[in-house]
């Protein structure tokens, strides 16, 4: 994958209370030592994302947040914006994934305003996308990685982009326990490389970095990271476990 930096992100979505949250993010410190050769991201639910930040401070380990609001502040009860994850001590935020374009209604054009607000704001994204099943079995998954791109990233320019992660996403895999096939991933990878070549140019699009999200687990990870466009992987419920989580980790070295 030539100079593109690896990712391990654990998404732990609606999980944890303060006390799991210290303990699996102490243990993942603890777990990788000084090793910087990958980046690992953990992405608790906000309401630990301060607790989670102390034990990482000073540590080679980032912290992400799962969604943000795309505005600077102001009357929105109930939101987070890019300056208070900042401010908590955040690099990066999951934007797009497919339980909140499913479960939450959550549309591109509101993807694409979040993405622009935390991108302008100083955050790393990392973009999902992916189809479901209906739309791999009827072949249609060049439009939904086109709408999804070009949905999400219209109109963000490419000063931005070093701070862009895309995390490949098959809706059918994630939390079924269903994987993509390596080779499902990385044709699926070259894809969307072709789209944001499209948009922005060979040399961003060869730079950024995919990642692979859906069912990733220790069994499954080593074929994964050895094709050429996986840049690492977005890791939900694996993530909750550390010797899964570390074990998955170090086969991305
Ligand atoms: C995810 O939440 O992004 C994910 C890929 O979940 P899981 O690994 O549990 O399929």
């Amino acid at each position: 994958m030539g100079t593109r930096t690896k990712l391990i992100a654990g998404n732990w979505k609606m999980f944890t209370n303060t006390a799991v949250a210290r303990q699996l993010a102490g243990a993942v410190v603890q777990g990788l030592g000084k090793e910087t050769r990958v980046q690992v991201a953990l992405c608790p639910p906000f309401t630990y994302l301060s607790v989670v930040s102390s034990l990482l401070r000073g540590t080679a380990v980032a912290l992400g947040a799962q969604n943000v609001y795309p505005e600077r502040e102001g009357a929105f009860t109930g939101e987070i914006s890019p300056a208070m994850l900042l401010d908590v001590g955040c690099k990066y935020v999951i934007i797009g994934h497919s339980e909140r374009r499913q479960v939450l209604g959550e549309t591109d054009a509101f993807i694409n305003r979040k993405v622009k607000a935390a991108l302008e704001a100083g955050l790393y994204v990392i973009l999902c996308v992916g189809e479901t099943q209906a739309e791999r079995e009827s072949l249609q998954m060049e439009e939904v990685f086109e709408r999804q791109t070009v949905g999400a990233l219209d109109g963000v320019p490419s000063s931005l982009l070093p701070r862009l992660v895309v995390a490949y996403e098959p809706v059918w895999a994630i939390g079924t326990g269903k994987t993509a096939t390596p080779d499902q991933a990385q044709d699926a990878h070259v894809l969307l490389r072709k789209y944001m070549a499209k948009m922005f140019g060979e040399e961003p699009a060869q730079a950024l970095p995919i990642l692979y999200g859906g069912s990733v687990k220790p069994e499954n990870i080593v074929a994964l990271m050895q094709k050429p466009d996986v840049d690492g992987a977005l890791v939900g419920g694996a993530s909750l476990k550390v010797d899964q989580f570390l074990t998955i980790i170090r086969a991305a070295l």
